[in-house]
């Protein structure tokens, strides 16, 4: 299976991507989840003023009572649409995002299950007919809807089932159900729910390779200094508002100019390169790289109190992440600090402690690291917890 991956020229962590959002960084994570609901206010907004404008085709082709009660109910979707529309501060969480797409998704099939009884025994004019064979086509007209969303396979399924479902049930509950044009319906359903999955994952594609091309520094892989702040910036406030640690460690290589002096800039590349994925190998997935400088790295590190980032730290001294060209260890001068411990309110001012720490640490003799004062960890000091 793996194979035919490699032979279309996609791996399976791409469409890994592509199946779930569980890779999904946080990153691209909070850009998907604001385009999706900037998706759906746009959609809402023309479709809150589209809605009770039809009402006037439905003056002219139903009866008084059944008009007024659709006008009522194109009232009430108006208004529901309206307040999906309105530019709330709506925070770009899945929670927000999704519940408002279902929100919007479901609006449709539900005004047409509900305009059904309406419809039942009701004599009509070909105008009617055709009004009323349009109220039909409502649930086909989410299932399309779906393709303007940069969804994940497991999502499209998610929103699509229940609309699936609502179009089986109400092609079975209409008048006018014969079996043949209730199996050629729901293989049109069908169909169309298959292109907008396609259409939908597509996007999907495409957003998650320009995101990555914009937010990741192409020598390291690592976050740009740019999206980094925005990484740091939200995971410091998810931290502040649980009440949470959230450690900052902050890298500058020793001596690192040396090495391209001596063996040159593509040396100097390499040497980067080694020391960031070494890194990446020894912390966790939900913790986030930034290649802050030339040869400065910062590590997020959510959920994390001084003692985790001890350990963290403390690792990394044990035997450093990689060697220079000449055989000897690459060695950092680091610099810690926590949002709780240090009582900071801001997350550029715990950057800046732990870039300030880290200068300490270079001015005290480099390869160390400062997590406070009087607070140093050397090579050869214990940092393991102490066991509760
Ligand atoms: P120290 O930090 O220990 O004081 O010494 P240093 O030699 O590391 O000093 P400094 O931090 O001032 O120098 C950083 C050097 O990193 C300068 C630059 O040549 C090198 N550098 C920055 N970015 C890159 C890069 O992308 N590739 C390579 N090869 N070198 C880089
Ligand atoms: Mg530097
Ligand atoms: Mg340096």
């Amino acid at each position: 299976m793996r194979h035919l991956f490699t032979e279309f020229n996609v791996s399976w962590d791409q469409i890994h991507h592509l199946i779930v959002s569980t890779p999904h960084s946080p990153y691209l994570r909070r850009h998907r989840m604001t385009y999706i609901i900037g998706r759906v206010q746009l959609v809402a907004f023309a479709f809150a003023i589209f809605i009770p404008l039809w009402s006037v085709i439905d003056y002219f082709t139903f009866p008084w009572p059944q008009w007024a009660v659709l006008t009522g109910m194109r009232a009430c979707s108006s208004a529901m649409l309206f307040a999906l529309a309105w530019p709330w501060k709506i925070e770009a969480s899945p929670r927000n995002a999704f519940g408002m797409t279902a929100l919007m998704l479901m609006g449709p099939p539900i005004f047409y299950l509900a305009s059904l009884p309406l419809f039942a025994g009701l004599e009509l004019d070909t105008l009617g007919e055709i009004s009323l064979s349009l109220y039909g086509l409502l649930p086909y007209i989410v299932l399309a809807g779906l393709s303007v969303f940069p969804l994940t396979i497991v999502e499209c399924i998610l929103f699509g089932i229940p609309v699936l479902a609502l179009t089986a049930f109400g092609g079975y509950m209409s008048d006018t159900f014969t079996w043949a044009s209730y199996i050629g319906n729901l293989w049109l359903a069908l169909v169309i729910f298959g292109v907008s999955m396609f259409a939908g994952v597509s996007s999907l594609r495409y957003m998650i390779a320009l995101v990555s091309r914009a937010s990741l520094d192409p020598l390291t892989n690592t976050y740009t200094r740019r999206s980094g702040s925005e990484i740091i910036d939200m995971q410091f406030r998810v931290s502040a508002r649980q009440d949470a640690p959230f450690a900052i460690v902050f890298f500058d290589l020793d001596h690192f100019k040396s090495i391209n002096d001596s063996y040159g800039h593509d040396e100097g590349d390499k040497t980067l390169v080694m020391f960031t994925q070494n890194l990446r190998d020894l912390l966790r997935g939900s913790d986030t790289i930034v290649r802050w400088g030339g040869e400065e790295f910062l590590v997020a590190l959510p959920n994390t109190d001084v003692r985790g980032a001890r350990l963290v730290v403390g690792r990394i001294i044990e035997k450093w992440l990689g060697t220079r060209p000449d055989g000897t260890a690459l060695t950092a001068s680091i610099g810690v600090a926590e949002r709780k411990v240090d009582s900071l309110v801001d997350w550029s001012d715990l950057v800046e402690l732990a870039d300030k720490r880290m200068y300490v640490a270079k001015e005290t003799g480099r390869k160390r690291a400062v997590f406070g004062e009087n607070d140093v960890l050397a090579e050869g000091d214990s940092y393991e917890l102490e066991t509760a």
